[in-house]
């Protein structure tokens, strides 16, 4: 699955510098002209990482950014804050609302792709690897496998996506449009019951006689993928 990257910026040469050289690395970009769309977008689309302008109309970055952070289903996506200003109090007050990076504008294609990678590998450890593991769940990306603890788990095609997706962002609370998105593609027909179906499924294999339950319900959120479970 390609990273996502949300672009909130309402400069058109910019969101076209950067879907030019983002994609041409690999990521799939999506586009947010002003802060009420990107938040729109976030809330539907499972986006990875946001790229967020300081000055925009309506909404400020800055506020955008603290939304991102008071919303259980986007609490934990990285953001990186792009600014015009270059004084070392925004820069502070950018971290301060929530960002994990700053940078400052002009910035050059080459730096800010190094910025990304560099905090999707704090935010997604496991994405460069053909294993991923949580807790005590591991899965063999090259063979299909699942196991837990040392027992094997046999999964369905669409719960093996669906476990895939949220070992890849674990504790992330992801609604179940989000998941419909991530796992059935964005086109597909699928209703929110058919989410809960397949989560229900999953717990099923996953969690053995005595064996923790890892995903966590939130109520009037979604689901999410704990290493260790919470009392929800
Ligand atoms: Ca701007």
């Amino acid at each position: 699955m390609k990273p996502i990257i949300l672009v909130v910026e309402d400069e058109a040469a910019i969101v076209t510098l950067l879907r030019y050289n983002l994609e041409k690395e690999g990521f799939e970009v999506l586009e947010a002209k002003d802060g009420e769309e990107g938040l729109t977008i976030l809330a539907e689309r499972p986006v990875d990482l946001v790229l967020l302008d300081w000055m925009l109309p309506f909404l400020s970055g800055i506020e955008v950014c603290r939304q991102i952070r008071r919303r259980p289903e986007t609490r934990n996506v990285p953001i990186i804050i792009l600014t015009a200003r270059g004084e070392e109090g925004d820069r502070v007050r950018g971290l301060n609302a929530g960002a994990d990076d700053y940078v400052p504008k002009p910035f050059s294609p080459a730096e800010i792709i190094a910025r990304i990678r560099a905090v999707l590998r704090r935010a997604r450890p496991a994405i460069a690897d053909e294993r991923l593991r949580v807790g005590d769940v591991e899965m063999d990306l090259a063979e299909f496998k699942v196991t837990r603890g040392s027992r094997p788990v046999a999964l369905g095609p669409t719960e093996f996506r669906l476990l895939r997706f949220l070992m890849e962002h674990p504790g992330r609370v992801f609604s179940r449009d989000q998941l419909i998105n991530a796992v059935w593609g964005h086109d597909a027909y699928v209703d929110e019951r058919t989410v809960d179906v397949h989560i229900r499924r999953l717990r099923k294999a996953l969690n053995g006689e005595g064996e923790d339950d890892l995903i966590r319900t939130v109520r009037a959120a979604g689901y999410a993928l704990e290493a260790t479970r919470n009392a929800a």
